[in-house]
């Protein structure tokens, strides 16, 4: 009992361990894969990303020159950016993805 009430005493006076989300953005660490960022110019259409994605979120046609990355099947594996040979498609900080449509997850 008197350990309970020391450590409640003493956690009055140290910092707070949770983080005060949203109105304080986390700051993510370097290695967080978050919502994908996609150099359109750097891209040379070579499907690298869309074989190896495990869920087929990519879709990729070089004739159409058309690239799509659907987060919404997506599950953040990181396994796109690594094959990637221009390093045109990497994951970033951003975690806040809510959308209202579904179709509005869809990168291009
Ligand atoms: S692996 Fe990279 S260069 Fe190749 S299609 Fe995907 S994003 Fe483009
Ligand atoms: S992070 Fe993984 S699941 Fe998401 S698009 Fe890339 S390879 Fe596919």
């Amino acid at each position: 009992m008197a350990n309970l009430l020391f450590d409640v005493v003493g956690n009055l006076f140290k910092k707070p361990f949770t983080q005060k989300y949203p109105y304080v953005k986390p700051i993510m660490s370097k290695d967080f894969r978050g919502k994908h960022k996609y150099n359109k110019s750097k891209c040379i259409y070579c499907s690298m990303c869309q074989r190896a994605c495990p869920t087929g979120a990519i879709v990729v046609s070089r004739d159409e020159k058309i690239w799509t990355l659907d987060l919404g099947k997506c599950i953040f594996c990181g396994r796109c950016q690594e094959v990637c040979p221009t390093k045109c498609l990497v994951l970033g900080p951003e975690f806040e993805m809510a959308k209202k449509y579904k179709e509005s997850l869809v990168i291009k």
